[in-house]
């Protein structure tokens, strides 16, 4: 079969399963297994395709069919402008998260050697993207996973800012096992904040692949930022910020929490879908 026909017959093979992009989808996939990107995949359009090739085109189709995230499939993903490599034991990093990392960029633009915690970092996506865009950070990221710590390590590595980030196994729940330093300029945290309630609305790709530990909490879903104002009670010095990602329907109630908490000039930021997604705060 040629590389368009096959492209045809995947992406109406996709749309039947209910996914949402299945024409690109289709070409992201054929582009990994030729080796290529998407604008060269269309000077291949005539060509036909060896029997191996064909066959892992073939694996990976069925696993998208059976709605595995593309990210988790080309173990791939870009975040920041940076490529991540993922897998199922970390949550993709997700576009509106970019816009966290860009508050923290701003927030530390008066101190010349940022001092920041990430706390659950998954993929390492903001502590590595930080590390990157500020040459004299110093970082520290924590993860309960071993899984995503590795993982975490291996983009530090991949970007070549390992050394400027100190890897913690350790749980948001017991602060005191996040870090031992007094003086942090600034705590990022993208926790888990979907409730389990909320889980059977998701797509497919998020509810039955990503990492649960990753995504949901119990409970009133403002656990997480309890622990991290208590955090930043013991390690954040005074004057220094706070930066979380939240769910959007309960960002009056986080914000709430901060401005209870005694922190100072606590905002909260819209992603580009308008949703309030980010809020920020100063210890005083
Ligand atoms: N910090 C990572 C991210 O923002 C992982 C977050 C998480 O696993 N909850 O993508």
């Amino acid at each position: 079969m040629r590389v368009l026909d096959l492209l045809k017959s995947a992406a109406k093979q996709l749309q039947e399963a209910g996914i949402e992009s299945p024409k690109s989808d289709a070409e992201w996939l054929l582009a990994a297994v030729l080796n290529t990107d998407g604008t060269n995949l269309y000077l291949m359009h005539e060509r036909r395709l060896q029997p191996d090739e064909r066959a892992r085109f073939d694996a990976f189709l069925s696993r998208r069919l059976k709605r595995e995230p593309l990210q988790y499939i080309l173990g791939i993903c870009e975040f920041y402008g940076f490529e991540f490599v993922v897998s199922p034991a970390v949550l993709i990093p997700r576009p509106e998260t970019e816009l966290l990392v860009e508050k923290v960029v701003e927030l530390a633009a008066e101190i010349s050697s940022p001092r920041i915690i990430d706390l659950g970092t998954g993929s390492g996506s903001i502590a590595v993207s930080l590390a990157k865009l500020m040459a004299k950070a110093r970082l520290v990221a924590t993860d309960i996973s071993t899984a995503a710590l590795e993982m975490a390590q291996k983009n530090a590595q991949r970007h070549g800012v390992a050394e400027r980030i100190e890897f913690r196994l350790a749980d948001m729940t017991q602060s005191e096992t996040l870090s031992s330093s007094k003086s942090f300029d600034i705590v990022v945290s993208n926790p888990p904040y979907i409730l389990e309630t909320e889980r059977p609305s998701l797509q497919p790709e998020i509810r039955d692949w990503e990492p649960a530990a990753a995504l949901y909490v119990d409970d009133d879903g403002l656990k997480f930022y309890r622990y991290i104002i208590d955090y930043c009670y013991r390690c954040l010095r005074a004057g220094g910020w706070v930066a979380c990602e939240m769910a959007s329907q309960r960002s009056s109630a986080i914000a709430g929490l901060f401005r209870a908490a005694g922190f100072h000039d606590v905002q909260i930021i819209k992603d580009l879908a308008g949703l309030e997604r980010h809020v920020i705060g100063q210890r005083l």
